[in-house]
C-alpha cells in the first residue's frame, strides 16, 4: 500500500531533487570544481589488492582538463575560469575531490589538501568522494569541524547493497562497511551522499530494488545513481568482450523503468542528486545508448508521471519489532 504523498517540496519533478534542496539551503546554485589531489585507493595500492574494482578506470570519471602537475589552487583557478562563464549565477563553488579515495592517506596530508582548497577565496566548501572503509573517526571528526563553517558533502561509494555483487566486482568491502560509515558520518552531523551503481553483475532486479529499502533505513542526505557503463581498459569490459552474457547491460528504456521503480521505493527524505552517469564516448565500450543527464531526468519524471507515481510512494518505513 503506498504511503502518504510527500511529493517534492522543493521542485516540480516527481522526486525530491538535491539541486532544489541546495538552492533552498545555501541561497543559490552550488557548483563543484573538480580537483585531483593525487590520492590512490586501498584496492589499488596493495593494501586490499592491486587490480581495483573491476568496473574502475578513473580516466572515465576524471574531467579531462585536470592536471595533477598543477597545485590544487591552480586546478581550482582553471576550473573556475570555465565555470564562471558557463554558470554566471552560481552562488557558491566547492572543491570536488572526486577521483580515487580522497580520505585515504596520512591525516596531515589530507588536511593540507583540504585546507589548500578552502584557502581559495572563491571556495565555500568541499565535496569529498571516498570508500566506506577509508573513513576513520579522526577524519570524520575533522570534517564535522569543517562543516561548522563550510559546505561539506561526503560522498561514499556504496556501489551495491548486495554482498555477492560487491564480491563479484572485487570491491573489497561489504555493505555493512557502507552502513557503518554512513551512520558514523551522519552521527557527526555530516551531509552524506551514497554513490550506487545499478546493474553490477551478480545483481537482480529484486536485489537492486531491495537496495532502495536498505538505503532508506540509513541516515543519508542524498543518493547518486549510476548505470553500469563498461569503460575501456577495465577488467569488466574485458570480461564482457569475452562473454557478453556474463555481464548483462541495460537497454535505455529498461534503465529508466528500473530507476522509476527504485525511486518509488526510496525514502522521500533521501534526495536524488544524479540518476545516471556520463562517460566520455571515447572511453565507453557499452552499452551503446548515451543519454545525457539533462535528458535522463525528464525521462524518469515522465515515466513516474505516466504511472501517476512519485518518490517514496512505495516506500515502507522499517517498523521496530
Ligand atoms: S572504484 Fe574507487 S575504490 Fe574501486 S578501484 Fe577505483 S578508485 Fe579504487
Amino acid at each position: 500500500m503506498p504511503t502518504e504523498i510527500r511529493l517534492s517540496p522543493f521542485g516540480e519533478c516527481r522526486y525530491n531533487a538535491w539541486n532544489d534542496y541546495v538552492k533552498t539551503r545555501h541561497g543559490g546554485r552550488v557548483q563543484k570544481v573538480s580537483v585531483l589531489a593525487g590520492f590512490t585507493c586501498p584496492n589499488r595500492d596493495g593494501l586490499l589488492g592491486t587490480g581495483g574494482c573491476t568496473f574502475c578506470n578513473n580516466a572515465g570519471f576524471t574531467p579531462g582538463h585536470l592536471d595533477r602537475r598543477q597545485s590544487i589552487h591552480e586546478q581550482i583557478e582553471t576550473g573556475l575560469d570555465f565555470l564562471r562563464r558557463r554558470y554566471p549565477r552560481t552562488r557558491h563553488h566547492i572543491a570536488y575531490f572526486q577521483s580515487y579515495s580522497n580520505t585515504y592517506g596520512e591525516f596531515d596530508r589530507l588536511r593540507a589538501c583540504y585546507e589548500e582548497a578552502l584557502a581559495h577565496p572563491e571556495i565555500s566548501g568541499l565535496a569529498i568522494g571516498t570508500r566506506p572503509d577509508c573513513l576513520p573517526d579522526q577524519v570524520l571528526d575533522y570534517l564535522a569541524e569543517l562543516a561548522q563553517t563550510h559546505i561539506i558533502e561526503l560522498e561514499i561509494g556504496v556501489e551495491s547493497c548486495n554482498d555477492a555483487a560487491l564480491q563479484r566486482v572485487n570491491r573489497g568491502h561489504d555493505f555493512a562497511a557502507s552502513a557503518d560509515a554512513i551512520r558514523r558520518a551522519a552521527a557527526r552531523g555530516l551531509d552524506v551522499t551514497a554513490h550506487l551503481m545499478l546493474g553490477l553483475p551478480g545483481e537482480s532486479t529484486t536485489s537492486m530494488l531491495d537496495g532502495a529499502r536498505q538505503l532508506s533505513a540509513l541516515p543519508l542526505r542524498s543518493l547518486k545513481l549510476h548505470q553500469l557503463d563498461l569503460v575501456r581498459g577495465t577488467a569488466l569490459a574485458r570480461e564482457w568482450e569475452r562473454d557478453p552474457a556474463a555481464v548483462p547491460l541495460f537497454a535505455e528504456d529498461d534503465y529508466i523503468t528500473l530507476v522509476a521503480d527504485f525511486i518509488e521505493r526510496l525514502s522521500p527524505d533521501i534526495l536524488l542528486q544524479r540518476l545516471g552517469s556520463e562517460v566520455p564516448p571515447k572511453m565507453k565500450l557499452a552499452p551503446h545508448w548515451n543519454l545525457r543527464l539533462h535528458e535522463l531526468a525528464p525521462r524518469v519524471s515522465a515515466e513516474l508521471a505516466r504511472r501517476d507515481s512519485w518518490h517514496g510512494c512505495r516506500y515502507e518505513p522499517a517498523t521496530s519489532a
